[in-house]
């Protein structure tokens, strides 16, 4: 991992191949941390990530961690979580989000969305996905740390944040605001990827006018027809380019997928 830097390379290795095996070895056990946590709505809209926060926070107070807990208005928690280094650089910070979007209907489920349950191998839940799963392998990724007490460099940051869902104004963009320095020398973000994607960095930024005419809502939202599926009947047909689906595309976008 690249907190591991300070130690000799022959020692890095050794720890990592330590990490991994414990990783191997407790598989179960880190599917039921990420299937415990989904028992713990926090749907968004409301985002209150109160009891969620409480959740993880007490894990963390368990393993020893440092947690510092943050409520910029009332029901929107976040926390973070700090594994100390030797010197003040270089900081690593692991981002997750705590809210996701909600069940809507449960009776439009094939299983209960809130039950935690694990079934042929696969965690079933809302939010799984998006994103306690990798939320869950930045918390277990620090227990680990903690546990075989592998000494850091620089500070290793454990931001599990309220509000992503609405834009990430109070959690995210309010802690940066409070503490900059939570950025970090680099962060990883554990957002859904493909099984063995890694997008480095961000896309940058496409700029495009598009004008459409309905009532206006986001499609993770309820389980009517939205906006874009109704007004915008198609951004691709298979064989056209992948690129992303602008009215007038600026030279510098840079989108790898729509
Ligand atoms: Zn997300």
């Amino acid at each position: 991992m690249s907190t591991l830097p300070s130690l000799p390379s022959e020692r890095t290795a050794a720890v990592k191949r330590e990490l991994w095996t414990e990783i191997d070895r407790r598989r179960d056990e880190l599917a039921r941390l990420c299937a415990d946590g989904l028992r713990v709505p926090a749907e968004n809209p409301p985002g209150d990530t109160r009891a969620i926060a409480d959740h993880y926070e007490r894990l963390l107070d368990l393993a020893g961690l440092a947690v510092d807990r943050v409520e910029p208005r009332p029901g929107t928690v976040s926390l973070v979580a700090t594994l100390a280094g030797r010197e003040a650089r270089p900081r690593f910070t692991l981002n997750g989000h705590l809210d996701h979007f909600p069940a809507d209907d449960s009776r439009l489920w094939s299983f209960p969305p809130y039950s935690g349950e694990i079934r042929d191998g696969k965690i079933l839940g809302r939010g799984v996905a998006d994103m306690r799963g990798g939320l869950t392998a930045s918390l277990f990724a620090c227990l680990l740390l903690r546990e075989h007490r592998v000494p850091l460099r620089g500070p290793l940051h454990l931001m599990m944040v309220a509000d992503e869902e609405a834009g990430g104004a109070w959690g995210t963009g309010w802690l940066l605001e409070q503490r900059p320095e939570l950025a970090g020398e680099a962060c990883m973000i554990g957002e859904p990827e493909s099984l063995n994607g890694l997008r480095v960095g961000e896309k940058g930024k496409a700029q495009f006018r598009l004008v459409a005419e309905d009532a206006s809502r986001h499609g993770g939202l309820g389980t009517g027809m939205t906006w874009s599926s109704r007004s915008v009947p198609r951004s691709r047909k298979p064989g056209e380019s992948s690129r992303c689906p602008t009215i007038r595309q600026p030279s510098s976008c840079r989108c790898s997928k729509p």
